[in-house]
């Protein structure tokens, strides 16, 4: 059973201390739609240790979240997330803060996963951690009162963080195996440039003829 801890607004500085204590935590974040920051705006954050647990936020609508800040701009824990061009840019519009030190577990299995075409977290969750994810209340109403949300929407949000940690673990062996760090290291750096470039508008391949 995942522990779900709740709440409104930020973490409580109890949870920052503990989040602390980690090297390695994971992250998500749920929107009420695709389009950041124009139209959609930043829902819910979830955080995980690693350890069967899941830190559920909901933001106000000012979005002060200092606690959740210190984690982000923490260079010496890592996030891990599926798909971080999203999450990054939602994080970093709405909490306005800079997210340091991510590791993708969407670029990384692209790079190394090649006998699939299937790079979706449900994808990845099947293969290194035998689970099924179930991803039909992936569009949910996240922005009603967290209170509101039901048990299966809370764990539908839990297991988009619970499983990145044994996903990273695998994925960076077979980065290791394929001699293809660097090039995952220099497209992680890429990144940074690629969610600027969403955010001023060019939302195609700048590289394509
Ligand atoms: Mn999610």
């Amino acid at each position: 059973m995942t522990i779900i801890y709740k709440f409104k607004g930020d973490i409580s500085s109890d949870a920052l201390k503990e989040l602390e204590k980690h090297s390695n935590i994971s992250l998500d974040t749920e929107g009420s739609g695709l389009q950041i920051p124009h139209r959609d705006r930043l829902s819910l954050i979830q955080l995980s240790s690693g350890n069967n647990d899941a830190y559920i936020i909901q933001p106000s609508q000012q979005y002060q979240c200092p606690n959740i800040v210190k984690i982000l701009e923490n260079e010496k824990i890592t996030k891990i997330g599926h798909y971080l061009r999203y999450d990054v840019l939602n994080l970093q519009y709405f909490l306005k803060c800079q997210v340091k030190n991510i590791w993708d577990s969407k670029i990384c299995s692209k790079l190394v996963r090649t006998y699939s075409q299937n790079h979706g977290l449900k994808d990845l969750v099947q293969e290194f951690c035998g689970k099924k994810l179930d991803k039909r209340l992936g569009s949910s109403d996240w922005n009603k009162n967290l209170n509101e949300l039901t048990d299966a929407q809370l764990q539908y949000c839990s297991n988009d963080v619970i499983y990145l940690h044994k996903i990273k673990d695998a994925l960076h062996k077979m980065l290791v195996r394929e001699n293809r760090l660097e090039l995952y290291e220099n497209c992680i750096q890429f990144l940074k440039t690629r969610i600027k470039l969403d955010q001023s508008g060019f939302t195609e391949d700048i590289f394509q003829h």
